[in-house]
């Protein structure tokens, strides 16, 4: 008895020793979610821009960058500290595979945002007035939110399983069922949200930081975006941006953490509205949406 017990012991070994699973980062928290959807307990994945931060203006800290000595996969998605850091992050890890999100996807272009070049936020110190830029699609900002979609969340989430499975051949079969199981949910979810906002009379909402545009394309709104350039709108702007919201009906706003919402407080009180919180950032994915749709539909119906 204790024999077997010993033979099962030894045979275990190798078994755990090999199924160590694959290292992955992720730009931002929501690719967390979907990496861990697809790749289950085959996957350990860490998000660069950690809870709380600006994803405009994030710096990977040195224990970020020496992991990623360990990675096999990073996944980005093209929001702006991409731009400054993606080249330091290659070389941290050359063997490392990089899998662009965008693949496949038409990128819309963001309203009202600045247009910064590249070549203005060389070195580390880039500062506050860092948006989302052009990169190298010329002169249009491309809107980089693409995960606020549930329809492009599914075809992310197929590169991301595309991914794993010539990373790691033998555990394909879960790779491809997680994505079933995953892709299915998003369909429901996609479905829920058309019915809740299909009849909505007013399909414009505001926000502070334009990171909703997708979301608002899927489902036939439009974002009024606050903020001017990254930063809080000048008097004259606010002004015309109150008018514009009593006109059209406007009565919630949404802010997310990593922003101001001094100037959106303001909008608020005038047009009788209020400021919500969300986060396009959680990693909650699927409730987060499903709370994004049923506040836009409550705010519409007032
Ligand atoms: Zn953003």
């Amino acid at each position: 008895m204790i024999h077997r017990l010993i033979l099962f012991v030894v045979l275990l070994i190798p078994v755990l020793a090999s199924a160590r699973p694959l290292s992955v980062f992720v730009s931002v928290l929501p690719q967390k979610t979907f990496v861990e959807r697809i790749g289950g307990d085959h996957v350990e994945v860490q998000a660069m821009v950690r809870p709380g931060h600006n994803p405009h203006t994030y710096d990977p800290t040195p224990r970020q960058i020496r992991d990623l000595t360990k990675a096999v996969l990073y996944v980005r998605t093209g929001i702006p500290f991409e731009q400054v850091w993606m080249d330091r992050i290659r070389s941290a890890n050359p063997d490392m595979q990089v899998l662009d999100a965008r693949a496949g996807i038409d990128l819309r272009i963001i309203e009202h945002h600045e247009h910064k070049h590249e070549e203005e936020h060389q070195g580390h110190h880039h500062n506050e007035d860092h948006g989302h830029n052009a990169g190298s699609e010329g002169d249009v900002a491309r809107d980089p939110h693409i995960w606020t979609s549930p329809p492009l969340v599914k075809r992310m989430t197929a590169n991301i399983r595309d991914a794993l499975i010539e990373l790691d051949p033998p555990n394909s079969q879960d790779y491809t069922n997680n994505y079933h199981a995953f892709a299915a949910e998003l369909d429901r979810l996609d479905s829920e949200i058309h019915a809740m906002l299909e009849n909505v009379p007013t399909r414009k909402f505001m926000v502070f930081h334009p990171a909703w545009g997708y979301f608002a394309d899927t489902y036939r709104l439009t974002q009024i975006p606050i903020e001017n350039e990254g930063k809080e709108p000048g008097a004259r702007a606010l002004t015309a941006l109150i008018r514009q919201a009593k006109g059209e009906n406007v009565k919630v706003i949404l802010v997310q953490p990593q922003f101001s919402q001094q100037s959106a407080e303001q909008v608020a009180r005038a047009i009788d509205g209020r400021v919500v919180a969300i986060d396009p950032l959680s990693p909650d994915y699927v409730n987060n949406l499903r709370k994004v749709a049923q506040l836009i539909a409550e705010a519409a119906s007032q």
